[in-house]
């Protein structure tokens, strides 16, 4: 996608902290962290969100946890949250898949 944000930073067009960089995604420093680690995790394939996922991205879509699960044990995040806000209502902003990987601090639940 030429005018999407997210598949820009992972083309290197438009910079950012990138932690994590394979083949099927790429993760990159939050430029508005909201927690001490906040990492987005993003497939290299545009899929506007979540609800673009199709039968056949299983393998993708665990993928993207399994790279924020190391990311988590990289940085000794014993305990941290993996979301992924789906829709404007839910809080979604960027229409690029992402999962947001958040620890450092304590947080409540619900989410807001
Ligand atoms: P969403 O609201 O779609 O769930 O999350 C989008 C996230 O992207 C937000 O947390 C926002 O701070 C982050 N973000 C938006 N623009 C940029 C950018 O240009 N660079 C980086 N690194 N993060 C961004
Ligand atoms: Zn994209």
């Amino acid at each position: 996608m030429d005018d999407c944000l997210f598949c820009k930073i992972g083309r290197g067009d438009i910079p950012a902290r990138h932690v994590h960089d394979d083949e099927l995604c790429f993760a990159f420093e939050d430029i508005h962290p909201q927690a001490p680690t906040h990492v987005l995790v993003c497939p290299r394939e545009h899929l506007a969100s979540l609800a673009e996922a199709r039968p056949g991205q299983e393998a993708l879509l665990g993928h993207l946890l399994a790279v924020a699960a190391g990311i988590a044990r990289e940085r000794r995040l014993d305990a941290h949250r993996a979301v992924v806000n789906t829709g404007a209502e839910a809080g979604q902003s960027v229409f690029h898949l992402h999962v947001h990987l958040l620890g450092g601090r304590p947080m409540g639940w619900p989410p807001g």
